[in-house]
């Protein structure tokens, strides 16, 4: 067995790296090796005894404890700072106490998709080289540079650009009053059931056969898989936002029955007959506790309402696993393709 090399590690590396929200842990030492001119291989020396590193736009990379400390110190940071930072750092992704290796690059990633991030951010990071999130969706927009950016890791169609798409911008800044409206979690949730909805009632499965021009062409640029999710984001926010007002008045003890039949003929009027059905489902079978046994990857025994508290929520929880309706799909399933 190779032995840790005690002495290496133990200062920071001359010059630091500013982080970018929701970096993979991968694409973060690889970043922090190259700022330093450093061969990665190098650089994983210094944090303890591993496999070579792996590409960090194909999985993530999992550290122990002890290389997590080793990290910290090259970084030039606490590792509670670094382990706010890099979300598979948390004590929930390290690798086993006693494992033999100090890192390991599995076939995929345990929780969350790797996500290409805004090359324009990064860049305000000072990375020219693309950087790769790890997030909970296989989607990412940046509002501030209008940019969609998700897990098909296309070298000639990195991003799409949202100025062709002015409602996916909208879209996104109504998920965000939904989230403001109900808190992160609850509004995770209703966006998970809103996916589900959406998937029953068959809305824009097929983006290149849509009736709207813009999705066709879009679809005929980046294929139907990449198109799908940015398609629905409107209607799906749109959903999320009506079922929020549900939830919203569920949660404070102020829904009638009358409510919830005024609100579906509503709605379903609004989205159209496809939709009804599901929409009732959502309503007859939705309460708290259904949702907190579903929503497994969230940690054992909590309750819906202990985790709106914020314990033992699931930062990389997708979709998928936090509906409580039986429809779902990832909208694109792209992510073991290339490896
Ligand atoms: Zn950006």
């Amino acid at each position: 067995m190779v032995e840790r090399d005690l002495w290496l590690g133990r200062r920071p590396l001359h010059l630091r790296l500013r982080f970018l929200q929701g970096e993979s842990t991968g694409s973060y030492v690889t970043r922090l090796a190259a700022r330093n001119l450093r061969p990665v291989e190098q650089l994983l020396a210094s944090l303890g005894v591993g496999p070579m590193p792996v590409e960090p736009q194909y999985t993530e990379m999992y550290v122990s404890r002890y290389a997590r400390e080793r990290l910290a110190n090259l970084s030039g940071c606490s590792v509670t700072e670094l382990s706010l930072r890099l979300v598979s750092l948390r004590d929930e992704f390290l690798m086993p106490d006693g494992s033999a290796d100090d890192w390991e690059w599995p076939w995929d990633a345990r929780a969350g998709f790797i996500v290409q991030a805004c090359s324009l951010c990064a860049a305000s990071r000072g990375t020219r080289s693309p950087a790769w999130l790890i997030l909970p969706d296989p989607w990412h927009v940046c509002l501030r540079h209008g940019r969609w950016t998700d897990n098909s890791r296309s070298l000639e169609r990195p991003y799409i650009d949202l100025r062709d798409h002015p409602g996916v911008v909208r879209a996104q800044h109504r998920l965000n009053r939904v989230r403001k409206r109900l808190g992160y979690a609850a509004a995770r949730w209703v966006e998970a059931d809103a996916l589900s909805v959406l998937t029953r009632a068959g809305y824009l499965e097929d983006p290149s056969r849509a009736r709207e021009r813009e999705w066709a062409v879009l679809a005929a640029r980046v294929g139907e898989q990449r198109a799908r999710p940015v398609a629905q984001s409107g209607m799906l926010a749109r959903l999320a936002w009506d079922m929020s007002w549900l939830e919203e008045r569920r949660r404070a003890g102020r829904l009638t029955a009358a409510d919830s039949r005024a609100w579906l003929q509503r709605v379903g009027r609004q989205c159209g007959f496809l939709f009804h059905e599901p929409l009732a489902q959502w309503i007859s079978g939705h309460h708290p506790l259904q949702h907190a046994r579903q929503a497994g990857a969230s940690g054992a025994g909590g309750t819906r309402e202990t985790e709106v508290a914020g314990q033992g929520a699931a930062p990389l929880a997708s979709l998928q696993d936090l509906t409580c309706l039986p429809w779902v799909r990832m909208p694109n399933e792209m992510d073991r393709l290339f490896l």
